[in-house]
């Protein structure tokens, strides 16, 4: 008897084959097998997506291919994975088999049947099982004891609003503990921003976990981790042996069968968005997924996303999460660092540091303390100029200047990649005084060292600065070691880009300086406000982290604007007031979470084509008889260039479609995209690149 399949594969976006494939196979397959298919002239990994009866083939019976394989071992996927991949296509505008094999760990889908079956022999290393040692438990602070209880109690969405240093992650831990002591079977997912946290974390849960439960209990799966080791998560995860999987945003798409909590720390944080293929954000995705298989949400951060915020207002009011706070930091003092701005229009005109906080850095490193200096700009300078003509570093392929690396003399393009060595005279007129104009991580490490010098440590030795950016930790290795030599104390000031700002819990410094941080002040971007005082929040949570300290800690803020209100908030660690600011101009403005937006992106050689593809596709969408559902409730504005408008020589348009209802955006982009699709085919689309729909997107 033959049996009739739709089988996913992954295919390009937007391609003809955008759906399931018909195949056949001899035997009865449930949904979610995994299989080996041929495609085209070659064989691919494919996920079962559902059942056909002969009735319904798309095709002669004898036009549709045999299945190759089936991957034997490893149980199907369940049903709520297949919905949650069912939902993240449809809601992020992208074909079912970009998102379900994109989900799966990249070896699977290049190993044969066979040679899985010889991975999947290999026993599971390390699987000590039952050796009840936990370690001893920390006393839980008040607040910390009332969050737990309230989670175990209430159903949530939760948003654990806690300061910086207020013990948010043994709260995960205990929930997590709470949960696989009363579950034998239940499984964890927590989720951190950054791949760069989750040694850290990982270090965290095995130590409270591994004795318990066994080393393969805790598994971490992200995207910097080879794929033989991300195979072996996923299958662990996947075979239910992992019972805490630890990831970046990827791991939001894990299977895990038995799901019964996730954690979302820093939910705040931008790179919980996917800025590529579909667009998903992980965040919302967790919420939806927690929703779906009744799976408890926790969310945590110190200055909640403003979405998050919004939605954990009084249920009375319309929300819908639970807020649990946690104001206080952990410790006898408590206290949050001091914050302490600097007019810099009282300073000389291009002091990059004023006398005062230098001399607060000296005294901090001449008592044997730890100081740490950001500045979100990588490289020694941004821009190189000549003094004699108005040549600059612009990039030949992008509109964006090359910064200057001096350790290398090169000029880099950061968008595009583009490195040149730096030229010995201006390429324009020959003048030899070419010169750098403002200043990144790479130059402010410079310039404190000269004006630190002589500053001694307690011990009469020489200071010791350090710079942790892209930059310096580009091979492997180099930030945990690094880091483990300021938590040694080799290092006396660290300076570094938003990299050092997050997470990381430095035990010694108590103080922390944002040498200028004025851009996003009065950026374009909506979001720019929000993002910078999170940013200057989680940067001063790194001050004054150990108790003994923390009452002596301080947050130095260099600013141009030191009336600017949302230095106010910040200056009373006053998120609360901070938000609601922000979501009073919002609400007037009509900008999310008050609306919702989605943006369409077209790249092509031109300006014109870009921008013509969207205005063609927004023209036809307003031609149509009847309309297109949703239309009479979206707004779809006139198409612009994007911010970085050429990248690569690649000139970049988008457009935005807003509308008071999600549900009405999301049924106009389902039935716009056929209209976008044929414009691709018509005069209008002659010499577009690509195109891609970006849902909820970051930045407008
Ligand atoms: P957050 O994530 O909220 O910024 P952390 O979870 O990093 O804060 O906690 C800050 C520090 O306080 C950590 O070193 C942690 O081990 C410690 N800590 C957490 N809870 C307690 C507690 N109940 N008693 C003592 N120390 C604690
Ligand atoms: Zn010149
Ligand atoms: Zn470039």
């Amino acid at each position: 008897m033959i049996h009739w399949l739709s089988v996913l594969v992954q295919t390009p976006a937007h391609s003809a084959v955008a759906g399931p494939l018909t195949y056949q196979s001899e035997l009865p397959l449930a949904a979610g097998s995994l299989v080996r298919v041929p495609f085209g002239t070659r064989e691919v990994l494919g996920v079962v997506w559902d059942t056909l009866d002969a009735a319904s083939l798309d095709r002669p019976e004898s036009e549709i291919r045999a299945i190759t394989a089936v991957l034997e071992g490893v149980a199907p996927l369940t049903q709520a994975w297949r919905q949650l991949v069912h939902f993240a296509a449809s809601y992020y505008q992208r074909s079912l088999g970009e998102v379900a094999l994109a989900a799966l760990p990249p070896q699977l889908r290049d190993l044969s049947a066979a040679q899985l079956a010889r991975r999947l022999k290999r026993p599971a290393s390390g699987a000590t099982d039952n050796i009840t040692n936990t370690p001893d438990l920390i006393a839980l602070s008040e607040e910390q004891t009332r969050a737990i209880a309230r989670f175990d109690a209430e159903t949530g969405p939760f948003l654990l609003f806690g300061a910086t240093g207020s013990g948010k992650t043994e709260v995960y831990l205990r929930c997590v503990q709470a949960l696989l002591e009363r579950d034998a079977t239940a499984q964890a997912l927590v989720m951190v921003p950054e791949i760069n946290l989750t040694p850290q974390l990982e270090a965290l849960f095995r130590a409270r976990f591994a004795g318990r439960y066994g080393e393969a209990a805790v598994v971490s799966l992200h995207s910097g981790m080879t794929n033989p080791q991300r195979l072996k998560s996923w299958l662990a995860a996947h075979g239910g042996v992992a019972r805490i999987v630890l990831g970046t945003r990827m791991a939001v798409l894990a299977s895990l069968p038995r799901l019964r909590l996730i954690v979302v720390d820093e939910e705040h944080d931008p790179s919980y968005k996917q800025q590529e293929g579909a667009r998903y954000s992980a965040r919302d995705l967790a919420v939806y997924r927690g929703r779906l298989e009744g799976a408890k949400v926790l969310l945590g951060s110190a200055t909640p996303s403003l979405e998050s915020w919004h939605h954990s207002r009084p249920a009375a009011e319309g929300g819908r999460y639970q807020r649990l706070e946690m104001p206080s930091r952990i410790g006898a003092g408590g206290t949050l660092p001091r914050v302490r701005l600097v007019d810099m229009n009282l300073q000389p005109k291009n002091t990059v540091f004023s006398p005062q906080l230098l001399s607060a850095i000296a005294e901090r490193v001449a008592r044997g303390e730890q100081a740490m200096v950001f500045l979100n700009r990588r490289g020694y300078a941004p821009v190189l100029a000549c003094s004699s003509c108005d040549w600059k570093s612009e990039c030949p392929h992008c509109s964006a200047y090359r910064v200057f690396h001096k350790i290398d003399r090169t000029l880099r393009c950061h968008h595009c990649g583009f490195t040149e060595r730096v030229p010995r005279a201006c390429p324009s007129c020959g003048n030899v005084d070419i010169a750098p104009l403002g200043r990144g991580t790479e130059r402010l490490e410079e310039h404190l060292a000269e004006l630190l010098t002589g500053v001694r440590r307690p011990d009469g030795t020489a200071l010791c600065i350090a710079r942790i950016d892209a930059d310096t930790t580009r091979h492997k290795g180099a930030l945990e070691y690094q880091l483990a030599q300021v938590h040694a104390g080799e290092v006396d000031v660290l300076v570094g880009t938003q990299m050092i700002a997050k997470g990381h819990d430095f035990r010694r410094i108590t103080l922390v300086a944002a040498v200028n941080p004025d851009g996003a002040l009065f950026s374009a971007d909506f979001r720019a406000p929000e993002r910078l005082f999170s940013l200057l929040m989680q940067a001063a949570g790194r001050a004054g982290r150990d108790a003994a300290q923390s009452a002596a800690s301080e947050m130095w803020i260099q600013t141009l604007h030191p009336q600017h209100p949302m230095f106010a908030a910040l200056r009373r660690h006053d998120y609360a007031a901070f938000a609601a600011g922000q979501l009073r101009e919002r609400e007037q403005a009509g900008l999310p979470p008050f609306s919702y937006a989605a943006l369409v992106r077209a790249e092509a050689r031109t300006q014109e084509v870009a921008q013509g593809f969207l205005n063609a596709a927004s023209a036809a969408a307003s031609a149509m008889e009847p309309p297109l559902e949703g239309y009479a409730q979206v707004t779809l504005f006139p198409a612009v260039p994007m911010t970085i408008q050429r990248i690569a020589n690649v000139e970049r348009a988008q457009m935005l479609i807003e509308s008071p209802s999600r549900a009405a955006l999301q049924r106009f982009l389902s039935a716009w995209h056929a209209v976008l699709q044929a414009t691709r085919q018509q005069p209008g689309g002659k010499g577009l690149i690509r195109w891609a729909v970006d849902v909820d997107p970051l930045a407008i």
